[in-house]
């Protein structure tokens, strides 16, 4: 290794958000416009081979985890291939994958194989017809998908809900017991104003601070802690394997702890979740860059990370949709 990434702030930079695609087979209301084709043609998209070169250039300055998102990281053809080449970048130590779980029953075993182990599975809610409200897309395929994922091996399967006043906060405790059964982690999440469509979520904001406290009332909730670099707060329920992460990007930001970047299927690194900082690896890896000169351009990227994101006093200001930055 060669040297760690640091940025300005003095964080470690050891986690890259790999958007494969910033096309999604659902169109989550708080997430996607329901006509959105996506932004990038798949020629502008970085080949496997691109990838693989930048992630190995994150690798050789101490990035230890990449997570393959999107967009629905399913729909890009051949992604278990993707994964077998970036699983064997020597130094990478957790390769994982979120998704929507429509297509895991099918793509599950390939992907476990190729040496993804932990997942990710957005379920905002148990019930179809809401389920369909909401994301436009089918309940069984997802929960199909689900157990697939469990029998082929991930673990752990985390389930992201994203708690929304008004349309999900009442399955809270539903999807708690859920997990109970199937031995998954639980993570709630904020809705945060990403893009027109977040903002317009903006009304079904709730802190999740109100919703520990409700939970508190049912279940025994102790702090914990589980592995996996993320930013939630967990907490164990007591008398069960289960464990309970909050993310709290809104009511309780996280910033000074960040340790990760986004690059989107186009090659742009983003800093910052809720901030315009970017870099375009495209055009350098396209234009025929030296692997130094590369080293070179990802430190010095990650110095013009962002302090932190502006959610809530510039709520106005990120104009691009979750999916596109990858989430
Ligand atoms: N398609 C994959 C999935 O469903 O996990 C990966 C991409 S998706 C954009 C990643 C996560 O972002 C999902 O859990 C989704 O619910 C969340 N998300 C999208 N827009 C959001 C918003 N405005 N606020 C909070 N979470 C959001």
């Amino acid at each position: 290794m060669l040297e760690q990434l640091t940025d300005s702030f003095g964080r470690r930079i050891e986690y890259v958000r790999l958007s494969v695609t910033d096309r999604c087979d659902l169109r989550c209301f708080y997430c996607l416009p329901e006509d959105y084709r996506g932004d990038e043609e798949p020629e502008d998209w970085l080949t496997f081979a691109e990838i693989e070169r930048l992630i190995g250039a994150f690798v050789a300055l101490g990035v230890r985890r990449v997570r393959l998102t999107g967009g629905e990281p399913l729909t890009r053809k051949h992604l278990p291939d993707l994964a077998s080449g970036l699983a064997r970048i020597p130094g990478l130590l957790d390769l994982s994958l979120s998704t929507n779980a429509v297509g895991l029953s099918r793509h599950a075993q390939a992907l476990h194989s190729a040496g993804v182990r932990r997942i990710n599975v957005s379920l905002d809610s148990l019930r179809s017809e809401r389920f369909k409200q909401i994301t436009r897309g089918k309940l069984d395929k997802v929960l199909d998908g689900l157990m697939m994922a469990k029998a082929v091996g991930f673990a752990p399967v985390k389930i992201n809900m994203v708690v929304m006043k008004g349309v999900n906060d009442d399955e809270v405790e539903d999807m708690v017991d859920f997990c109970i059964e199937h031995d998954f982690t639980l993570r709630l999440i904020e809705t945060m104003p990403m893009g027109s469509t977040g903002r317009d979520a903006a009304s079904h904001y709730m802190s999740l601070e109100d919703v520990k406290t409700r939970l508190q009332a049912r279940y025994d909730l102790v702090p914990s802690v589980m592995p996996g670099g993320g930013p939630a707060r967990y907490f164990k329920v007591a008398g069960s394997k289960l464990r309970i992460g909050f993310i709290t990007p809104i009511s309780q930001h996280f910033c000074e702890t960040c340790n990760r970047v986004r690059l989107t299927a186009d090659g742009t690194l983003y800093l910052c979740l809720g901030q315009e900082h970017k870099v375009e690896f495209r055009p350098l890896l396209r234009g025929g860059i030296s692997d130094a000169d590369l080293l070179d351009e990802v430190q010095n990227a990650i110095a013009i990370k962002p302090e932190r994101h502006e959610f809530r006093e510039r709520p106005q200001q990120i104009v691009r949709f979750m999916a596109k930055t990858g989430g």
